[in-house]
């Protein structure tokens, strides 16, 4: 690069002028003196090798801006209007107020978290909820570990390292970010014997499987699709007969797993914990922040010999749950003893179950601030479509909710200005995501409560020059 020239660095400000203007004032107090140095060294860095700067350019105002954008914390609030109630890369599950207050006093104040408090000796952790869980389940004992994978890793481990798993083909599932069962089963060292096929699996090929090697059976609920058709599978009725007629334990991993019927929710049925213990299985394992809308945690329920078992294992120390995270489960699981209360306690009940006119209401309150932002390159209205559950849960199944599709006006270079919208969307104070349907963004209103702060928020928009001159 060519060297400065002299006069341009002249005209720059030196580090103390720009530190001593009074106008830097309240980003001194914000920010700290280090911070707003070593600010005001990086915008002149910046100016130097870009070699723009003229007398009218404030550095004050560029070192405030970019002090305040990197003060924003990386972890955002944003709108979900995915559709997908349960969006894994959106954190998933939103806690019961409940449970906020419950995390938000452990987070303060020592507690009692392995401390008997009734004789003064040290106590266990899980004990906090073991007692919820056996009564919601119908198990003789629980266990928690950091989430379902580290619940299958954790089982895995103790019951079958060195040993055989039997899984059907039609259930080596993965699940999205990297859980992919045949390579968990490898690095709990455990081998994998695969039995069946794709879409069928009969109780002759567990039995064919079954040897002295064999460390259990795993029967694993197909969270994320289903197969359909020409099918076959080995209930776990069945497959508790034969496990224990070799005397080796069904491990049944639910994924989501439920604690009641969802058809309370008009939701189609998926198997609830309850089903799968009576059902035979010796542990069943689930997630805490899927339907049971929870923190993020795995749970492992099952017979009091096997738990204790998991429990020994070295490896549980390392997948332990804090008590962060075990106060706001406990506040969680106590919802559940008044399920009548739950689609009102829980939001992930109360999204699902978010009825029709409530979100045409709501579309109807927010429509006319997208309509005057998006201005005439676009048209906006309100249409019937889906959203679903997400995080594997009930794959196939689509609830009937209301979005506002945001639609290029003109079909040429449409797909470059939706792809413009959505970049405003996801720019504003509150991100607002949505997903591409139809050649439209479409903003699902089952998860948007609260339409006055996306009132406010959408205010703010602004679309690039470009996008609406093409109208
Ligand atoms: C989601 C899921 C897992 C992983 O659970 P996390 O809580 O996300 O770790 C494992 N097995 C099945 C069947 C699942 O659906």
């Amino acid at each position: 690069m060519a060297k400065p020239a002299a006069a341009f660095l002249r005209k720059l400000p030196s580090v103390d002028e720009v530190m001593r203007d009074e106008a830097l004032a309240p980003a001194r107090d914000r920010f700290g003196r280090t911070a707003v140095v070593a600010m005001i060294r990086r915008v002149l860095a910046q100016a130097r090798a870009a070699r723009e700067f003229s007398a009218e350019d404030s550095f004050v105002g560029r070192v405030t801006a970019m002090l305040e954008a990197e003060a924003q914390p990386k972890l955002r609030p944003v709108y979900n209007l995915t559709g997908t109630v349960l969006h894994t890369n959106l954190g998933r599950a939103l806690i019961a107020e409940a449970a906020i207050e419950a995390a938000a006093i452990a987070m303060r104040n020592a507690v009692a978290l392995e401390f008997n408090l009734g004789d003064g000796r040290r106590g266990e952790r899980d004990e906090l909820v073991r007692e919820l869980l056996c009564d919601l389940t119908g198990a003789e004992d629980a266990t928690i570990v950091n989430n379902n994978a580290a619940a299958v890793l954790l089982v895995l481990n103790t019951l079958s390292r060195g040993r055989e798993t039997i899984v059907s083909r039609g259930e080596l599932i993965e699940i999205g970010g990297a859980f992919r069962m045949p390579e968990i089963m490898s690095r709990a060292g455990a081998k994998l014997v695969e039995v069946g096929t794709t879409n069928r699996t009969h109780k002759k090929d567990y039995v064919g499987a079954l040897g002295p090697k064999t460390g259990l059976i795993l029967k694993v609920h197909t969270s994320n699709y289903r197969i359909e058709g020409f099918t076959k599978e080995v209930g776990a009725r069945e497959l508790a007969v034969l496990a224990h007629g070799h005397k080796v334990p069904l491990v049944n991993d639910l994924g989501s797993g439920t604690l009641i019927d969802l058809a309370r929710f008009g939701l189609a049925h998926e198997p609830t914990v309850a089903e799968a213990i009576s059902e035979g299985a010796d542990l069943v394992t689930f997630s805490g922040d899927k339907l049971l809308g929870g923190p993020q945690t795995g749970f492992i329920v099952g017979r009091r010999a096997i738990i204790e078992k998991l429990n020994k294992n070295p490896m549980k120390r390392a997948l332990r749950v804090d008590k962060i995270r075990l106060a706001a489960l406990e506040a969680t699981l106590r919802l559940y003893r008044d399920p009548d209360r739950l689609a009102q306690a829980l939001p992930t009940f109360r999204l699902l179950a978010r009825p029709i006119d409530e979100m045409k209401e709501t579309a109807q309150r927010v429509l006319p601030t997208l309509e005057a932002k998006f201005g005439t390159g676009f048209t906006i209205k309100t249409v019937p479509c889906t959203s679903q559950v997400g995080s594997g849960s009930l794959p196939v199944e689509a609830l009937p909710s209301l979005g506002i599709a945001i639609t290029p006006a003109v079909s040429r270079g449409g797909g470059r200005r939706l792809t413009v919208a959505a970049a405003a969307l996801r720019e504003l104070p509150v991100p607002v995501i949505g997903r591409i349907e139809n050649g439209a963004v479409l903003l699902d209103m089952r998860c948007l409560v609260d339409a006055d702060g996306f009132i406010a928020n959408v205010a703010r928009l602004t679309l690039p020059e470009a996008s609406d001159a093409l109208a």
